[in-house]
């Protein structure tokens, strides 16, 4: 991404503008102004006096206004699968899948806010004489803050809890990627959400600094850099919100696992959307007994990847995005065969399909003195390290700053749920790479440098509400009072508290 400046027609002041390019041959392929931080003060009134009337629509009218939405979306899947992989190099395969996980997020959230919203019940002091209930109201603007890696699913997969609960949304997408989150907006409208509902923004870091500056909630994703600054802003402003930042995720292989399915599913984890994935198999710790024919497998199955520009479900691998990315993954492998690391599948750039093409790359003899092992790599690339028991894998997944999703291979499903429980990750899933963030019934996110807050599930529409508790205490055989410990009161209190030692539901 670059930027230029446009001078008016009118002669007026240049107006800024973002370069968009395509990866598979770094042109542009076209502009979009930058909001300037006025421009996002504007949007935000806009999007304030627009949660009024988006709010008192019922869950029901909000959820269903978002699924002709995903209808729209689902009849012009070949367009916007287009507009996903201009900007991002992806594969065919890459960006449906980005339809299809909003998809689902959709129908989740029509299906189950209601119930996950409707005003809950509670327990009082005094039963039957008071009653109590907690209530979910929408915050009301809510900043959403999107990297480039997954252009459409990440912002989208993020608002639609937010907007079926009934906020309005300011959107700023990657500068990197802006163009999918302007198509996916634009349907919106066309769908029959009002325009001040959903406002994009454009621009760098400046556009995203205003948006937090404006909005009641910030849901970023993004580097563990920028959420840093961004959180510092949220505490100064004491306003809520969600951080999904960066990961390093560990693989861990028994020695039952299936050797064919694993071997794909690691690769699979390794090498979807080019390594560049928060949630990427970054690191695969394998048990002594199964590593050398897993290693052979893992070769076997990755000579046999698909990797290029071209169209069609069945191109495994596409180009990554930008060229930081791409040099980072080199200085990782670089730093890793300096420290002793072998290099057996890849481990180039691929200049004969594009400029930013690298070939699926699977490393052993790596340890944790290699910053491949440590640091987000964000490429493609799979490094194996042979370990002598589940305890020193389990012990080398921990030993990370970050903490964010995990993955077990194993046969002994009962033994992989044990095992999982000890990594410290936000969410695991058991053979199978990714699926638990795929499945939107289910809270994930990151702990320690991996992120603050939870997406997807119950969790994931609650923290766009602010909870309002009201009691009601009908009066029943009180009479006026000025003590706080009256006769009546303290006798009561006395009572209860023997009777719920046996009847704790009172
Ligand atoms: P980034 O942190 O550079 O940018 C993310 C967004 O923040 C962009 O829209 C950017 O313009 C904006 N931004 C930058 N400075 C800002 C500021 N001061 N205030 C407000 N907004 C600001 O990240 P990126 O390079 O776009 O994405 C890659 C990173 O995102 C990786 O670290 C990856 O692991 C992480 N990521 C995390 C998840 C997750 O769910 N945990 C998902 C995808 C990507």
């Amino acid at each position: 991404m670059a930027t230029s400046s446009r001078v008016n027609k009118n002669g007026a002041a240049p107006r800024e503008m973002l370069n968009v390019k395509n990866p598979l041959t770094l042109e542009v392929i076209g502009q979009i102004p930058v909001t300037s931080p006025q421009e996002v003060e504007d949007a935000a009134e806009r999007a304030r006096f627009a949660q009024r009337a988006w709010a008192a629509l019922t869950i029901q009218e909000r959820a269903k206004l978002l699924q002709n939405w995903g209808d729209l979306l689902w009849e012009r899947q070949e367009e916007a699968i287009k507009v996903i992989r201009r900007e991002t190099g992806k594969p065919d395969s890459g960006a449906f899948l980005e339809l299809l996980v909003v998809d689902s997020v959709i129908t989740y959230y029509a299906q189950n806010a209601a119930r996950i919203l409707a005003p809950k019940s509670r327990k009082t002091q005094f039963p039957i004489i008071q009653t109590a209930k907690v209530y979910y109201k929408p915050r009301g603007v809510v900043g959403i803050i999107s990297p480039w890696n997954y252009p459409f699913l990440l912002p989208f997969m993020d608002l639609i809890p937010a907007m079926i609960a009934g906020n309005t949304i300011l959107l700023k997408p990657s500068e990197v990627t802006p163009f999918s989150a302007e198509y996916g907006v634009e349907l919106m409208v066309e769908a029959g959400i009002p325009r001040d509902v959903i406002q994009v923004l454009h621009g760098d870091g400046r556009t995203g600094a205003a948006v937090v500056d404006h909005v009641d909630f910030v849901a970023f994703t993004g580097s563990t850099e920028v959420g840093r600054i961004v959180a510092k802003r949220c505490a100064e402003r004491l306003i809520p919100y969600s951080m999904e930042l960066g990961g390093k995720d560990a693989s861990i292989v028994l020695a039952d696992a299936d050797l064919d399915m694993t071997a794909t599913g690691l690769l699979r984890g390794a090498m979807e959307n080019a390594g560049q994935v928060c949630i990427s198999v970054e690191r695969a710790y394998v048990e002594e007994a199964i590593y050398e024919p897993l290693v052979e497998r893992i070769c076997y199955y990755a000579a046999q990847m698909n990797v290029g520009p071209g169209d069609g479900m069945d191109v495994h691998m596409g180009s990554m995005t930008n060229t930081v990315e791409l040099e980072r993954t080199e200085a990782h492998i670089a730093d890793a065969v300096a420290k002793g690391a072998r290099v057996i599948v890849g481990g180039k750039r691929r200049p004969d399909l594009g400029p930013l093409f690298f070939e699926p790359t699977v490393l052993v003899d790596v340890d944790h003195s290699m910053d491949i092992m440590r640091e987000e790599t964000f490429g493609p690339v799979l490094p194996i390290m042979k370990v002598s028991s589940v305890d020193e894998a389990v012990r080398l997944a921990n030993d990370s700053q970050y903490g964010l999703s995990a993955s077990i291979f194993t046969r002994d499903l009962k033994r992989g749920e044990q095992i999982a429980l000890r990594l410290d990750t936000g969410d695991v899933s058991i053979n199978r790479t990714q699926m638990a963030v795929g499945t939107p019934s289910l809270p994930t996110g990151g702990q320690r440098a991996s992120g603050v807050g939870r997406r997807n599930g119950p969790e994931g529409i609650i923290k766009y509400c602010s909870t309002q508790a009201i009691l009601i205490d009908t009066m029943i055989g009180q009479k006026p009072e000025l003590s706080l410990a009256d006769p009546l009161t303290l006798n009561l209190v006395k009572t209860l508290r023997v009777v719920r030692r046996f009847l704790p539901f009172i």
